[in-house]
């Protein structure tokens, strides 16, 4: 079941992370998830009984493999 939160309640939502940045429902994974998944840092927060759990503790770091200033490792496979 996909979460069913108000688009007013969502613009009120932030990431707890020092970004704050808007969170999107579901997940990179599964859009139909009971998740929040933020548009910054990509952290996963549960939705639990309607509830968003917005906890750092509580958030699912990406595994999505997108670093963000980690490791500047260009290489790109071009496909020449
Ligand atoms: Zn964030």
């Amino acid at each position: 079941m996909a979460v069913t939160l108000d688009a007013q309640l969502l613009e009120i939502l932030a990431c707890p992370s020092p970004d704050h940045a808007p969170l999107t429902p579901g997940t990179p994974d599964d859009p139909a998830a009971d998740a929040l998944t933020c548009t910054s840092c990509g952290r996963t927060y549960p939705v639990r009984d309607g509830i968003p759990v917005l906890l750092l503790d509580e958030a699912t770091p990406p595994t999505n493999g997108e670093p963000d200033t980690d490791s500047p490792d260009d290489s790109s496979s071009d496909g020449a």
